[in-house]
């Protein structure tokens, strides 16, 4: 499980929440002792409502030449397996991809105007892995004509592209067969569609390629072996599984993952070599054993200073939260930010202990969280370009209670978001001139250590009802937001208990702040975040459902949280502070209930009440509002390059940092398009 950004208004990344950084200041004043050059650049480009930001991961340089060897490794298996991810959002993705790229990379003779559009579709794409906006489930098209399209494409091929076409299928033919996922935006419409409407099917109405002409009504009565990992498919009545493993679906990618992760190994430590092994053991058989060897291998594996998410993880695009989505990550832990998240991790008992939900429903003994403040060097496939900022696994609930689970605080993903994104945004959503300059003062710090509680004593928490199955199957639709929710109802909850000003988490003196700062940004972010959805009046991404989930219930169960306009423009007030967490304890109570108990319909009337609808007017008028200030709606990240130095005997010696800052030529580089 993931944690994603929250809002995009940060103006310093606080170090220590009593030295407050001014108002709208440029990001230097408070950085950490490690960060290089204050005045380097983060924001490099917007493509529509998007940013695009260099990452930077200082510590690399540093680490010993063996555990950046095992990095260069692990990079290139991150990278291995990219293309998976595109293919999964949809059948005709890497197909699409590949005629962009050849255009972007052979522009010579393309009509000018052509060229921008498609270069501007391109950048979109590669933010997205495919031609859905990954906030939104819809679908974006390009905005000339297909005539103008072909000849750009017959311009490229002039000047030495190289289309890839099916055997036997002319240029002509591919993108004649393709203009329909090119250009109109009602042609598989929405990535993942939980709720499609009544009578709609929700395998039907998702375009992704998860399920091929499957519906949920062919499921009743079908076993299923491989949840996570196989491509559903429904040939000539009958229902197949075609499983993603080195021999079967996606062989050619798993295989050369496979390669580097053997690679990887003499590098790695002890608890990590059997990590991998497992790891390439279940690529090559499949089989949910193997997976689960690979998920205790993986969460035994505590303190290896290196370390990667390889493989199919979230459940987020598969409307039924089954099918896993292939990513990869590799990074390595930041010392020096780890120190809170390790107190949170070490004291998670004590807070299991008090959790506001019937004591039934809580663990005797919380397993081994282990937290820590990682930098990342690469992300690709489901987790980048656009990022999470915290983590949380493994995702399978049996081993979770049983062996623990890992969390991650990707703080130099957190770093680049805050040094990218302009403050004007909380002065606009705040209600009075206080409301913004507690924010600027605390809202950065809040928001860190509320996204740490999340992950470290959030997902790690609560235990099932005897007997009931997992809440993943139980729950369905509703499980990844109602999961999301109780996270970030834990951070909410326990940010203002007086624990943390105990283990020296919180200053005293700014305790109360810090609580308000938080409740009020999390409670614009309602708001706010509606910018985010430009179309429709429902909400999918299950963060933005939980989000809006708990503000509209206190609203609608508490006095904590105001309604007010002025000057025709709508406010969400946070008016008391001590009825909004009262609110969250009664919430999370019910929350962990419906969890537990895999109480369907009450997740479901829950999200359908307060979670899912939105008001298109309000929308509307935030999207004015935001427009203003011209503020993207989310971030994607050119990552760091790697590059291994050789010694005479071709034995790789050191591996070599450095940041492209241009999102094109790391993704051309990416998919080997030469110029
Ligand atoms: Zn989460």
């Amino acid at each position: 499980m993931r944690v994603t950004a929250l809002i995009l208004a940060a103006a310093t990344l606080a170090s220590a929440c009593s030295t407050p950084a001014p108002t709208e200041a440029p990001a230097a004043t408070a950085s950490t002792p490690s960060a290089p050059s204050p005045d380097r650049k983060y924001l490099l480009e917007r493509i529509d409502d998007a940013a695009v930001v260099q990452l930077y991961a200082d510590g690399f340089a540093s680490l010993p030449t063996q555990q950046k060897i095992l990095t260069w490794h692990l990079y290139q298996a991150a990278l291995a397996g990219r293309d998976i991810f595109i293919d999964q959002k949809h059948r005709n993705a890497l197909e699409m991809r590949g005629v962009l790229e050849q255009i972007v990379a052979h522009p010579a003779g393309v009509d000018p105007a052509t060229l921008a559009e498609i270069q501007r579709y391109t950048k979109l794409f590669w933010l997205n892995n495919g031609p859905y906006n990954n906030l939104t489930a819809r679908k974006f098209v390009l905005k000339c004509t297909p005539d103008a399209f072909l000849a750009a494409a017959r311009a490229s091929a002039a000047a030495g592209a190289r289309f890839t076409t099916p055997a036997g299928e002319s240029l002509d033919a591919m993108l004649a067969r393709l203009q329909p996922m090119f250009f109109d935006p009602n042609v598989d419409p929405i990535v993942t569609n939980k709720n499609p409407g009544a009578g709609r099917d929700i395998l039907q109405a998702s375009a992704n390629n998860l399920y091929s002409g499957v519906s949920m009504a062919d499921l009743e009565g079908f076993t299923e072996k491989y949840g996570l990992n196989s491509r559903l498919v429904k040939r000539d009545g009958t229902l197949v599984e075609e499983v993603y493993k080195a021999d079967g679906m996606y062989g050619k990618q798993i295989t050369e993952i496979v390669k580097h992760l053997e690679a990887a190994q003499p590098y790695a430590p002890e608890p990590m070599v059997k990590a991998l092994a497992t790891l390439v053991r279940f690529y090559q058989t499949g089989e949910v054993a193997d997976r689960e060897r690979y998920d205790i291998a993986w969460v035994q594996d505590k303190d290896s200073p290196v370390d990667t998410i390889n493989g199919f993880i979230e459940v987020y695009m598969d409307p039924r939260g089954i099918k896993g989505s292939w990513e990869g990550l590799v990074y390595y832990v930041n010392q020096e930010k780890t120190a809170r998240i390790k107190t949170l991790a070490t004291n998670a008992q004590w807070f299991e202990d008090r959790m506001p939900w019937d004591a039934k429903y809580r663990k005797p003994n919380v397993q081994g969280i282990v937290a820590n403040a990682i930098d990342v060097v690469v992300e690709t496939g489901d987790s980048g370009p656009v990022t999470p900022i915290g983590i949380n696994l493994p995702n399978d609930q049996a081993i979770r209670e049983k062996h623990g689970s890992k969390s991650v605080a990707l703080s130099n993903v957190t770093e680049a978001y805050n040094q990218s994104t302009p403050g004007s945004m909380r002065g606009e959503f705040s209600w009075t001139p206080e409301e913004s300059e507690r924010s600027a003062k605390f809202g950065e710090f809040a928001a860190a250590l509320t996204t740490d509680m999340h992950e470290v004593i959030g997902h790690a928490s609560g235990r099932q009802a005897e007997g009931k199955g997992t809440p993943q199957e139980l729950i369905k639709e509703h499980f990844s937001a109602l999961e999301e929710g109780r996270a970030d109802l834990i951070g909410l909850y326990f940010i203002a208990d007086p624990k943390l000003v105990e283990l020296g988490i919180i200053p005293a003196a700014d305790h109360d702040a810090v609580v308000r700062a938080e409740y009020e940004s999390y409670t614009r972010n309602a708001l706010v975040q509606l910018r985010r959805i430009r179309e429709g009046t429902q909400i999918e991404e299950d963060h933005m459902r939980n989000r809006q989930m708990i503000i509209r219930w206190l609203m609608a169960n508490t006095k904590a949280i105001e309604e007010r306009t002025r000057d025709g423009k709508t406010y969400l007030v946070m008016a008391d502070p001590a009825a909004f967490r009262e609110g969250v304890g009664k919430l999370l109570a019910e929350v962990q209930r419906i969890k537990s108990e895999g109480d369907y319909a009450g997740a479901k009337a829950l999200f359908e009440t307060h979670g899912v609808h939105f008001d298109a007017k309000l929308r509307d008028e935030v999207v004015a509002r935001v427009e203003k200030l011209n503020l993207p709606s989310y971030s994607g990240f050119v990552m760091p390059k790697l590059v291994p130095v050789a010694g005479p005997d071709g034995q790789i010696t050191d591996v070599q940092i450095s940041y492209p800052m241009d999102l094109t030529t790391q993704m051309l580089e990416y998919s080997g398009v030469r110029k």
